[in-house]
Protein backbone atom coordinates (compact mmCIF):
# COMPACT_ATOMS: atom_id res chain seq x y z
CA UNK A 1 0.00 0.00 0.00
CA UNK A 2 0.98 3.59 -0.58
CA UNK A 3 2.32 5.14 1.92
CA UNK A 4 0.86 8.64 2.51
CA UNK A 5 3.15 11.12 3.88
CA UNK A 6 2.57 14.31 6.47
CA UNK A 7 4.01 16.78 3.56
CA UNK A 8 5.38 16.26 -0.09
CA UNK A 9 6.24 19.82 -2.03
CA UNK A 10 4.52 20.25 -5.14
CA UNK A 11 6.95 21.86 -7.59
CA UNK A 12 6.67 21.29 -11.34
CA UNK A 13 7.99 21.65 -14.57
CA UNK A 14 7.70 25.55 -14.53
CA UNK A 15 10.40 25.44 -11.61
CA UNK A 16 12.65 23.09 -13.59
CA UNK A 17 12.47 25.66 -16.41
CA UNK A 18 12.63 28.59 -14.42
CA UNK A 19 16.48 27.27 -13.19
CA UNK A 20 17.27 27.02 -16.35
CA UNK A 21 18.03 30.63 -16.70
CA UNK A 22 20.01 31.20 -13.83
CA UNK A 23 22.50 28.46 -14.75
CA UNK A 24 22.79 28.93 -18.33
CA UNK A 25 23.71 33.18 -17.24
CA UNK A 26 25.95 31.69 -14.50
CA UNK A 27 24.51 34.69 -12.22
CA UNK A 28 23.52 31.90 -9.09
CA UNK A 29 23.15 34.10 -6.24
CA UNK A 30 20.86 36.73 -5.01
CA UNK A 31 20.08 38.68 -8.55
CA UNK A 32 17.14 39.23 -10.69
CA UNK A 33 15.08 36.42 -9.77
CA UNK A 34 14.97 36.94 -6.61
CA UNK A 35 14.20 40.46 -7.14
CA UNK A 36 10.93 39.69 -9.23
CA UNK A 37 10.33 36.79 -6.32
CA UNK A 38 10.48 39.86 -3.66
CA UNK A 39 8.33 42.59 -5.75
CA UNK A 40 5.92 39.65 -6.44
CA UNK A 41 5.78 38.72 -2.65
CA UNK A 42 5.61 41.92 -1.59
CA UNK A 43 2.66 42.78 -3.59
CA UNK A 44 0.85 39.04 -2.62
CA UNK A 45 1.66 40.15 0.59
CA UNK A 46 0.06 44.30 1.07
CA UNK A 47 3.90 45.36 2.03
CA UNK A 48 6.03 47.72 0.74
CA UNK A 49 9.46 45.62 1.47
CA UNK A 50 9.86 42.19 0.69
CA UNK A 51 14.05 41.13 1.14
CA UNK A 52 14.53 37.23 0.51
CA UNK A 53 16.61 35.20 2.40
CA UNK A 54 18.46 32.08 3.31
CA UNK A 55 15.65 30.74 5.64
CA UNK A 56 13.16 32.12 8.33
CA UNK A 57 15.16 31.58 10.77
CA UNK A 58 17.83 33.80 9.22
CA UNK A 59 14.96 36.74 8.48
CA UNK A 60 13.60 36.25 12.30
CA UNK A 61 17.75 37.16 13.49
CA UNK A 62 17.97 39.56 10.71
CA UNK A 63 14.53 41.44 11.32
CA UNK A 64 15.68 41.60 14.99
CA UNK A 65 19.34 43.01 14.74
CA UNK A 66 18.05 45.49 12.05
CA UNK A 67 15.27 46.92 14.47
CA UNK A 68 18.42 47.37 17.32
CA UNK A 69 17.52 44.38 19.56
CA UNK A 70 20.23 43.35 21.81
CA UNK A 71 21.64 42.52 25.26
CA UNK A 72 19.19 44.19 28.13
CA UNK A 73 16.08 43.47 25.78
CA UNK A 74 13.62 41.45 26.14
CA UNK A 75 11.65 39.66 23.36
CA UNK A 76 7.96 37.68 23.85
CA UNK A 77 8.03 34.60 22.10
CA UNK A 78 5.24 31.78 22.91
CA UNK A 79 6.40 28.81 24.41
CA UNK A 80 4.77 26.18 21.94
CA UNK A 81 6.15 26.98 18.20
CA UNK A 82 9.26 26.02 15.78
CA UNK A 83 12.99 26.44 18.54
CA UNK A 84 14.54 29.07 15.93
CA UNK A 85 12.26 31.70 16.90
CA UNK A 86 13.37 31.97 20.34
CA UNK A 87 16.64 31.27 19.15
CA UNK A 88 16.56 34.16 16.68
CA UNK A 89 15.95 36.29 20.40
CA UNK A 90 19.21 34.32 22.03
CA UNK A 91 21.51 35.23 18.56
CA UNK A 92 21.37 38.78 19.37
CA UNK A 93 21.81 38.56 22.79
CA UNK A 94 18.67 39.40 24.25
CA UNK A 95 16.22 37.01 25.97
CA UNK A 96 13.42 35.63 25.24
CA UNK A 97 10.44 35.65 27.66
CA UNK A 98 8.22 33.10 26.88
CA UNK A 99 4.09 32.94 26.86
CA UNK A 100 1.69 30.20 26.45
CA UNK A 101 -0.44 29.75 24.11
CA UNK A 102 -4.54 29.60 23.58
CA UNK A 103 -5.02 25.77 23.04
CA UNK A 104 -7.82 26.39 20.35
CA UNK A 105 -5.44 28.52 18.03
CA UNK A 106 -2.47 27.13 19.32
CA UNK A 107 -1.42 30.73 18.79
CA UNK A 108 0.19 33.57 21.89
CA UNK A 109 -2.25 33.93 24.32
CA UNK A 110 -2.83 38.16 24.93
CA UNK A 111 -3.69 38.12 28.22
CA UNK A 112 -0.97 36.11 29.04
CA UNK A 113 1.67 38.69 27.15
CA UNK A 114 0.48 41.29 29.38
CA UNK A 115 1.39 40.34 32.29
CA UNK A 116 4.87 39.33 30.81
CA UNK A 117 5.45 43.22 29.69
CA UNK A 118 8.70 44.88 31.95
CA UNK A 119 10.56 47.95 31.29
CA UNK A 120 12.64 45.97 29.87
CA UNK A 121 10.34 44.69 26.89
CA UNK A 122 11.12 45.51 23.46
CA UNK A 123 9.55 43.06 21.06
CA UNK A 124 6.74 40.19 21.21
CA UNK A 125 7.22 37.71 17.79
CA UNK A 126 3.65 36.75 17.50
CA UNK A 127 3.62 32.88 15.42
CA UNK A 128 1.17 32.44 12.78
CA UNK A 129 1.30 28.66 13.62
CA UNK A 130 0.63 25.96 11.05
CA UNK A 131 -1.29 29.15 9.20
CA UNK A 132 -3.77 30.56 11.28
CA UNK A 133 -2.95 34.14 11.60
CA UNK A 134 -2.71 36.30 14.65
CA UNK A 135 -5.01 39.22 15.22
CA UNK A 136 -2.04 41.74 15.18
CA UNK A 137 -3.99 44.60 15.61
CA UNK A 138 -5.28 43.76 18.74
CA UNK A 139 -2.10 42.82 19.85
CA UNK A 140 -1.56 46.53 18.54
CA UNK A 141 -4.11 48.15 20.54
CA UNK A 142 -3.74 46.27 23.51
CA UNK A 143 0.05 46.59 24.15
CA UNK A 144 0.62 50.46 23.09
CA UNK A 145 3.25 51.72 20.44
CA UNK A 146 6.35 50.77 22.21
CA UNK A 147 6.58 47.77 21.81
CA UNK A 148 7.61 46.35 18.32
CA UNK A 149 5.03 43.43 17.07
CA UNK A 150 7.11 40.60 15.10
CA UNK A 151 5.55 38.05 13.17
CA UNK A 152 6.98 34.41 12.66
CA UNK A 153 4.48 34.04 9.55
CA UNK A 154 6.62 30.91 8.40
CA UNK A 155 3.69 29.17 8.25
CA UNK A 156 1.76 31.46 7.04
CA UNK A 157 2.43 32.84 3.17
CA UNK A 158 -0.99 33.78 1.87
CA UNK A 159 -2.97 33.21 4.44
CA UNK A 160 -4.63 36.43 6.24
CA UNK A 161 -7.52 37.84 8.65
CA UNK A 162 -9.83 40.82 9.16
CA UNK A 163 -8.11 41.91 5.72
CA UNK A 164 -4.89 42.40 6.71
CA UNK A 165 -2.50 39.61 4.89
CA UNK A 166 0.09 37.68 6.87
CA UNK A 167 3.45 40.08 6.92
CA UNK A 168 1.45 43.11 6.43
CA UNK A 169 0.55 45.08 9.84
CA UNK A 170 3.35 43.72 11.99
CA UNK A 171 6.56 45.78 12.34
CA UNK A 172 8.01 43.01 10.07
CA UNK A 173 7.65 39.52 9.21
CA UNK A 174 9.25 36.08 8.58
CA UNK A 175 8.37 33.45 5.95
CA UNK A 176 9.90 30.19 5.31
CA UNK A 177 9.89 28.52 2.37
CA UNK A 178 11.35 25.30 4.31
CA UNK A 179 9.79 21.68 1.97
CA UNK A 180 7.19 21.32 4.80
CA UNK A 181 5.88 24.71 4.12
CA UNK A 182 2.95 25.33 1.83
CA UNK A 183 5.42 27.02 -1.29
CA UNK A 184 9.51 25.71 -1.15
CA UNK A 185 12.30 27.31 -2.45
CA UNK A 186 14.24 24.35 -0.90
CA UNK A 187 15.47 26.14 1.94
CA UNK A 188 15.02 30.09 1.87
CA UNK A 189 12.78 33.17 3.74
CA UNK A 190 11.52 36.36 3.25
CA UNK A 191 11.26 39.24 5.39
CA UNK A 192 8.69 41.77 4.71
CA UNK A 193 8.11 45.18 6.57
CA UNK A 194 6.54 48.82 6.17
CA UNK A 195 9.56 50.28 7.65
CA UNK A 196 11.92 51.95 5.06
CA UNK A 197 14.82 52.24 7.41
CA UNK A 198 14.32 48.91 9.17
CA UNK A 199 14.29 47.41 5.62
CA UNK A 200 17.40 49.73 4.50
CA UNK A 201 19.31 48.12 7.72
CA UNK A 202 18.33 44.54 6.71
CA UNK A 203 19.07 45.09 3.33
CA UNK A 204 22.89 45.65 3.92
CA UNK A 205 23.02 43.26 7.22
CA UNK A 206 21.82 40.13 4.86
CA UNK A 207 25.16 40.99 2.81
CA UNK A 208 27.74 41.84 5.18
CA UNK A 209 26.90 45.42 6.00
CA UNK A 210 27.48 46.35 2.60
CA UNK A 211 26.06 49.49 1.62
CA UNK A 212 25.99 48.48 -1.75
CA UNK A 213 24.47 45.35 -3.15
CA UNK A 214 27.05 42.77 -5.14
CA UNK A 215 24.64 43.86 -8.28
CA UNK A 216 24.94 47.54 -8.23
CA UNK A 217 28.84 47.02 -7.34
CA UNK A 218 29.54 44.26 -10.62
CA UNK A 219 27.26 46.83 -12.90
CA UNK A 220 29.03 49.92 -11.73
CA UNK A 221 30.93 52.11 -13.34
CA UNK A 222 33.99 52.08 -11.15
CA UNK A 223 35.98 49.40 -10.87
CA UNK A 224 38.27 49.89 -8.50
CA UNK A 225 35.54 50.83 -5.47
CA UNK A 226 34.85 48.27 -2.53
CA UNK A 227 31.74 48.89 -0.64
CA UNK A 228 31.70 50.60 2.81
CA UNK A 229 30.59 48.25 5.67
CA UNK A 230 29.54 49.74 8.39
CA UNK A 231 27.08 47.62 10.06
CA UNK A 232 28.07 44.04 11.48
CA UNK A 233 26.13 41.81 8.39
CA UNK A 234 25.68 38.08 8.04
CA UNK A 235 25.65 36.54 4.75
CA UNK A 236 21.66 35.87 4.23
CA UNK A 237 20.99 36.15 1.01
CA UNK A 238 18.76 33.86 -1.51
CA UNK A 239 20.38 32.36 -4.47
CA UNK A 240 18.96 32.95 -7.99
CA UNK A 241 18.36 29.70 -8.68
CA UNK A 242 15.42 29.43 -5.59
CA UNK A 243 14.40 32.97 -6.54
CA UNK A 244 13.29 31.57 -9.71
CA UNK A 245 12.04 28.36 -8.29
CA UNK A 246 9.81 30.75 -5.57
CA UNK A 247 8.99 32.86 -8.78
CA UNK A 248 7.13 30.23 -10.22
CA UNK A 249 6.09 28.57 -6.41
CA UNK A 250 4.16 32.22 -6.12
CA UNK A 251 1.92 32.08 -8.82
CA UNK A 252 0.41 28.56 -7.36
CA UNK A 253 0.18 29.60 -4.05
CA UNK A 254 -3.46 30.66 -4.26
CA UNK A 255 -4.27 27.57 -6.00
CA UNK A 256 -2.46 25.53 -3.35
CA UNK A 257 -4.30 27.33 -0.14
CA UNK A 258 -7.39 26.14 -1.75
CA UNK A 259 -6.84 22.80 -2.56
CA UNK A 260 -5.59 22.98 1.28
CA UNK A 261 -8.96 24.39 2.61
CA UNK A 262 -10.80 21.96 0.74
CA UNK A 263 -9.36 19.12 2.73
CA UNK A 264 -9.72 20.50 5.80
CA UNK A 265 -13.07 21.32 5.37
CA UNK A 266 -13.19 17.37 4.04
CA UNK A 267 -11.29 16.00 7.41
CA UNK A 268 -14.03 18.65 9.48
CA UNK A 269 -16.76 17.14 7.83
CA UNK A 270 -15.83 13.58 8.75
CA UNK A 271 -14.10 13.80 11.95
CA UNK A 272 -15.78 16.07 14.01
CA UNK A 273 -17.92 13.80 15.58
CA UNK A 274 -15.39 11.95 17.47
CA UNK A 275 -15.07 12.40 20.66
CA UNK A 276 -11.35 11.89 21.19
CA UNK A 277 -10.60 14.68 18.73
CA UNK A 278 -10.33 18.42 18.71
CA UNK A 279 -10.42 19.45 15.67
CA UNK A 280 -7.90 23.03 14.24
CA UNK A 281 -10.09 26.10 14.66
CA UNK A 282 -10.43 28.47 11.61
CA UNK A 283 -10.58 32.02 11.43
CA UNK A 284 -13.66 33.37 11.82
CA UNK A 285 -12.63 36.38 9.14
CA UNK A 286 -9.90 35.42 7.05
CA UNK A 287 -7.94 32.77 5.05
CA UNK A 288 -6.17 29.97 6.77
CA UNK A 289 -2.94 28.85 4.84
CA UNK A 290 -3.47 25.00 6.64
CA UNK A 291 0.76 24.82 6.33
CA UNK A 292 -0.21 22.14 8.77
CA UNK A 293 -3.69 20.17 10.02
CA UNK A 294 -3.18 19.67 13.54
CA UNK A 295 -5.99 17.91 15.85
CA UNK A 296 -5.54 17.38 19.34
CA UNK A 297 -6.53 13.97 21.27
CA UNK A 298 -8.26 14.80 24.04
CA UNK A 299 -10.12 13.06 27.09
CA UNK A 300 -8.27 10.82 30.26
CA UNK A 301 -4.33 9.12 29.02
CA UNK A 302 -4.73 11.86 25.97
CA UNK A 303 -1.26 11.69 25.43
CA UNK A 304 -0.81 7.77 25.49
CA UNK A 305 -3.96 7.41 23.37
CA UNK A 306 -2.11 9.87 20.96
CA UNK A 307 1.26 8.22 20.78
CA UNK A 308 -1.46 4.76 20.20
CA UNK A 309 -3.37 6.42 17.38
CA UNK A 310 -0.19 7.64 16.01
CA UNK A 311 1.31 4.23 16.56
CA UNK A 312 -1.80 2.55 14.49
CA UNK A 313 -1.85 4.96 11.53
CA UNK A 314 2.22 4.24 11.01
CA UNK A 315 1.61 0.81 10.55
CA UNK A 316 -1.59 1.68 8.00
CA UNK A 317 1.31 3.79 6.20
CA UNK A 318 -0.23 6.80 6.92
CA UNK A 319 2.49 9.35 8.99
CA UNK A 320 2.04 11.56 11.30
CA UNK A 321 3.94 14.27 13.52
CA UNK A 322 3.24 15.75 16.84
CA UNK A 323 2.01 19.75 15.25
CA UNK A 324 5.42 21.02 16.74
CA UNK A 325 7.41 21.12 20.18
CA UNK A 326 7.00 23.11 23.42
CA UNK A 327 10.28 25.38 23.90
CA UNK A 328 10.80 25.18 27.87
CA UNK A 329 10.82 21.16 27.22
CA UNK A 330 14.14 20.90 25.21
CA UNK A 331 16.79 20.46 26.84
CA UNK A 332 18.58 23.21 26.09
CA UNK A 333 15.51 25.82 27.52
CA UNK A 334 14.98 23.56 30.32
CA UNK A 335 18.76 23.40 31.22
CA UNK A 336 19.03 27.73 30.65
CA UNK A 337 16.48 28.29 32.71
CA UNK A 338 15.00 25.48 34.46
CA UNK A 339 11.87 25.30 33.38
CA UNK A 340 9.19 23.03 34.38
CA UNK A 341 7.05 21.12 31.87
CA UNK A 342 3.64 22.73 33.78
CA UNK A 343 5.08 26.17 33.85
CA UNK A 344 3.63 26.67 30.01
CA UNK A 345 0.39 23.88 30.87
CA UNK A 346 -1.42 24.30 27.43
CA UNK A 347 2.06 24.49 25.71
CA UNK A 348 2.61 21.33 27.31
CA UNK A 349 -1.05 19.55 27.16
CA UNK A 350 0.26 20.79 23.42
CA UNK A 351 3.13 19.01 23.10
CA UNK A 352 2.03 15.65 24.56
CA UNK A 353 -1.15 15.55 22.50
CA UNK A 354 -1.26 17.43 19.27
CA UNK A 355 -1.05 15.28 16.01
CA UNK A 356 -0.76 16.68 12.66
CA UNK A 357 -2.14 14.36 9.92
CA UNK A 358 -1.43 14.39 6.28
CA UNK A 359 -2.41 17.73 4.72
CA UNK A 360 -0.47 18.61 1.14
CA UNK A 361 -0.73 19.28 -2.73
CA UNK A 362 -0.16 16.18 -3.88
CA UNK A 363 -2.73 14.27 -1.27
CA UNK A 364 -5.83 12.64 -3.07
CA UNK A 365 -9.27 12.12 -1.77
CA UNK A 366 -8.85 8.48 -1.13
CA UNK A 367 -5.94 9.18 0.53
CA UNK A 368 -7.70 11.44 2.60
CA UNK A 369 -10.24 8.23 3.49
CA UNK A 370 -7.60 6.60 4.30
CA UNK A 371 -6.54 8.77 6.96
CA UNK A 372 -10.20 9.25 8.52
CA UNK A 373 -10.82 6.05 8.14
CA UNK A 374 -7.75 4.73 10.37
CA UNK A 375 -8.24 7.78 12.56
CA UNK A 376 -11.97 6.77 13.29
CA UNK A 377 -11.00 2.55 14.24
CA UNK A 378 -9.80 4.46 17.25
CA UNK A 379 -13.44 5.53 18.14
CA UNK A 380 -14.38 2.39 20.55
C1 LIG B 1 9.42 26.29 9.79
C2 LIG B 1 9.39 27.30 10.85
C3 LIG B 1 10.49 28.11 11.15
C4 LIG B 1 11.83 27.91 10.52
O1 LIG B 1 11.85 28.09 9.15
P1 LIG B 1 13.22 27.81 8.35
O2 LIG B 1 12.95 28.39 7.00
O3 LIG B 1 13.39 26.32 8.31
O4 LIG B 1 14.32 28.49 9.06
C5 LIG B 1 10.35 29.08 12.12
N1 LIG B 1 9.19 29.26 12.77
C6 LIG B 1 8.11 28.50 12.53
C7 LIG B 1 6.84 28.76 13.27
C8 LIG B 1 8.18 27.47 11.57
O5 LIG B 1 7.10 26.69 11.37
Amino acid sequence: MKRIQIAVPSLGIEEIKAVQGPLESGWLTQGPNVKEFEKSFAKKHNTKHALATSSCTTALHLMLAAAGIGPGDEVIVPSFTWVSTANSVLYCGATPIFVDINLDTFNISLPETLKKVTSRTKAVIVVDLFGLCVDIRTFRETLGSEILIFEDAACAAGASINGDMAGSSSDAAAFSFHPRKSITTGEGGMLTTRNSSLANIAEKMRNHGAEISEEERHNGPAPYLLPEFNLLGFNYRMTDLQGAIGVEQLKKLDLFISERNAQASYYQEQLSDLGFLSLPSKPLNGTHAWQAYVTRIIGPNASQLRNQIMEGMEANGIATRPGTHAIHLLGFYANKYGFKPKDFPNSYIANETSMAIPLHNQLTRDDQDRVISSIRKFNI
